[in-house]
């Protein structure tokens, strides 16, 4: 038997319970953190409402409770779809699916929850429907800024992740193109797959410190594709640490330089160099002659600026044509670049003026300057060797002028102007020569400009004469003559040849000059074939290498001698092996249709010049002119006896006469007679003379 109190002890105790279960349940609900909880009729009523719902949706209970669920959280587009599915849950009794929805809050911002349903429905009560929504704008935010994340991560850069041992984790499409490795190659790697080999151990080293003193890196980095392209990368590398400020991961952006830097050396190239040659141009000289001057301040080396020319370029230019020249130009480059030392600068200056720019030199300026000198004295040799000009073998020569500097008060454009006009007095003396800048030269220089214009006017008022040198031949007779052109200066008086013949050649005067003493020349031998009995002897007459390298030289003789009506038997012209930069088949054709009618040739200066044999057996020569220095070294020096001895045995061989000039003494013309030596020209016999002085002393009615 049950005790009735028993027994109501019991129904109390579950009353108790349910009650309790009922409270807590209550409590649960109306205090679950963040789970919004609503409970709503069939129609949308709302019925239930924690408090967790008012922080998400912004309605208190007491807003809420009352409310259609459509006018409080749902936004209007959504209605229809909520309208529909709140209908079917009651219909059915059952929760549609829990998912992501997005409701919203009483300010009327979007709120991101994921919600499950229930209905409840309990005898004698109405059906709920429970919706329980856990806030996820949070997470959504998250998931936004991921999204952004990996789209900023797909950009145009390369971008490499690795974790805090340097393993890669992650490699962006851009990246994994542009090494043409594949993300599963890479991933769990360490970057090193990437190194060149063209950077030192140092780099990487200095590149771990930044990272770990700055937590970050940026700078070039030659890196290797997988087909073993070496590239350049501008790379930055940011650490990223955890909020205990550990180093987590490293992130790297890539971007592929390569081209840009071509580019950049291009234009470099472009702006600095000299697209001919690839010589530094005149704008990167000038700045290197800049810092050379700069650098004096920091110490007392000399340095040294070498202006080079290349002797008769227009001549060669003129003749063989510009495709010629630029050929030369380049060899010529290339043998400067050869010659000079790492840190000397050669330069094309413009045109056929070169520069070499010597920094280094020592601080005694007697030395430096005999060092200077000793290198142009090599390029003057290394750059006089033969050219290959296609087929053709072609000599040239430069003229140099230098100047020195060793303060840091010089400015380029001085500098530049010293060296320039040292060059000019180079050319001045001869060409193929050295000359050193000092400020007489300045005045030298202007004495120059001054001696053109007045050359000119004197050829304009026939102010030239021709002297008379007489040849002799062995046994004494008159063989011939030298015509030997003088300027009657109104105030100098007479000026030497050897003062006005290189500035005529150096301004073209030499052209009409030439043309002068030519039918100068023709007309004294018609003259004297009319007046003398012995006139059988030949006039000589100097023909300067930019006369004979014109290309109607041939016509301007023919013209002559048909004007005069001299004989061209009578005439031979003198030319210097300087006449070949025009190339040796135009110098033998010319030569050959001169010789068709009857003139005949001496080559002067013989043995000062750089002919080579092989040329010289092929000109229609008539004689060789052993050049006068060799005459006054002939008693005294040896390697000069040895020389003449030569050139006369070459005479011999080639079926030429040899004539020797500058015999001054006795002794001389006996030992030159012994050694086969057949003409002598020379004071000793007679010195350059005006013509009545001339006809008086060698010439018979
Ligand atoms: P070159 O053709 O070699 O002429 C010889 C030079 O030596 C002449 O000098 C002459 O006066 C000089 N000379 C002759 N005998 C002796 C001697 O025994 N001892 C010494 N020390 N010198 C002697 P010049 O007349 O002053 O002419 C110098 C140069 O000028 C000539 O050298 C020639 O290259 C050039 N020249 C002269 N006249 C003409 C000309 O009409 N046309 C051209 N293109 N050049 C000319
Ligand atoms: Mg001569
Ligand atoms: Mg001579």
């Amino acid at each position: 038997m049950l005790d009735p109190n028993g027994v109501s002890d019991a129904v109390a105790f579950l009353r108790e319970a349910q009650h309790t279960a009922e409270a807590r349940f209550h409590k649960l609900c109306d205090e679950a953190d963040a789970m919004s909880i609503q409970g709503y009729l069939h129609d949308g009523t709302v019925v239930y409402w924690n408090c967790a719902s008012e922080k998400i949706y912004g309605y208190s209970a007491q807003e809420a409770v009352g409310r259609n669920l459509l006018d409080l959280i749902i936004p209007q587009a959504a209605w229809p779809e909520v309208r529909a599915s709140v209908r079917q849950m009651f219909e059915t009794g059952q929760g549609v699916p829990a998912g992501r929805l997005t409701l919203q809050h009483k300010d009327g911002h979007l709120v991101s929850v994921y919600s499950s349903h229930t209905v409840v429905s309990l005898p004698g009560h109405p059906k709920v429907m429970f919706c329980m929504d856990a806030d996820m704008s949070e997470l959504a935010q998250a998931e936004t800024e991921l999204r952004i994340a990996a789209t900023a991560f797909e950009s145009q850069q390369g971008m490499l992740i690795t974790d805090a041992q340097d393993r890669i984790l992650r490699v962006n499409r851009a990246f994994t193109q542009s090494t043409g490795y594949t993300a599963e190659e890479l991933v769990g790697q360490s970057p090193e797959v990437l190194h060149s080999g063209h950077h030192e151990a140092d780099f990487f080293a200095d590149m771990w410190r930044t990272l770990q003193a700055q937590g970050t890196w940026q700078g070039e980095i030659w890196h290797r594709r997988k087909n073993g392209e070496v590239y350049t990368d501008w790379a930055t590398i940011n650490a990223v640490h955890n909020p205990q400020g550990e180093v987590t991961h490293y992130v790297h952006t890539l971007t592929d330089i390569t081209q840009r830097k071509q580019a950049e050396a291009q234009i470099t190239r472009l702006a600095f160099y000299d697209a001919l040659t690839h010589l530094p141009n005149r704008r990167l000289l000038q700045d290197r002659v800049h810092q050379a001057i700069t650098a004096r301040q920091r110490h007392r080396h000399c340095a040294a600026l070498l202006f080079i020319d290349v002797d008769d370029f227009k001549g060669l230019n003129d003749t063989l044509g510009h495709e010629m020249g630029d050929l030369l130009l380049q060899q010529l480059a290339e043998r400067l670049q050869n010659h000079v030392r790492d840190s000397d600068t050669a330069a094309r200056f413009g045109g056929d003026k070169f520069t070499v720019m010597l920094d280094d030199l020592t601080d005694d300026l007697t030395v430096a300057a005999a060092d200077a000198e000793r290198t142009a004295r090599k390029l003057l040799s290394v750059l006089a060797e033969p050219y290959a000009l296609r087929e053709q073998s072609y000599r040239s020569a430069v003229s140099i002028g230098i100047t020195l500097f060793h303060g840091p008060h010089a400015s380029v454009d001085e500098l530049i102007r010293q060296a320039e006009m040292a060059m000019y007095a180079a050319k001045a003396a001869g060409r193929n020569k050295v000359r050193f800048f000092d400020v007489q030269m300045q005045a030298e220089v202007s004495h120059r400009v001054a001696l053109v214009n007045s050359l000119r006017d004197g050829l304009k008022q026939a102010q030239l004469r021709l002297f008379c040198q007489p040849q002799v031949s062995h046994t004494g007779h008159l063989i011939g003559a030298e015509a030997l052109v003088r300027w009657l200066h109104p105030d100098k008086g007479m000026v030497s040849p050897a003062e006005f013949i290189p500035v005529a050649e150096s301004s073209g005067l030499i052209l009409p000059l030439g043309i002068w003493v030519l039918a100068e020349a023709c007309r004294q031998l018609v003259d004297w074939s009319a007046r003398f009995a012995q006139s059988d002897f030949t006039l000589a007459v100097n023909v300067s290498a930019l006369q004979f390298a014109q290309p109607d030289f041939v016509e301007q003789v023919r013209v002559v001698l048909a004007d005069t009506g001299a004989d061209p038997r009578r005439l031979k012209l003198e030319l210097t092996e300087s006449m070949l930069v025009s190339g040796v088949d135009d110098v033998i054709a010319k030569m050959s249709a001169l010789q068709k009618l009857g003139v005949g040739f001496s080559l002067d200066d013989f043995g000062t010049g750089y002919s080579s044999l092989s040329y010289l057996q092929r000109l229609p020569l008539n004689q060789l002119k052993i050049d006068q220095s060799f005459v006054a070294g002939l008693l005294d020096d040896h390697s000069s006896a040895v020389i003449v001895q030569t050139i006369i045995a070459l005479g011999q061989s080639l079926g030429l006469t040899v004539i020797a000039e500058g015999v001054e003494t006795e002794a001389q013309r006996q030992m030159l007679a012994r050694l086969g030596c057949e003409a002598f020209q020379g004071y000793l016999l007679g010195r350059p003379m005006p013509i009545a002085d001339f006809e008086a002393r060698y010439l018979t009615p």
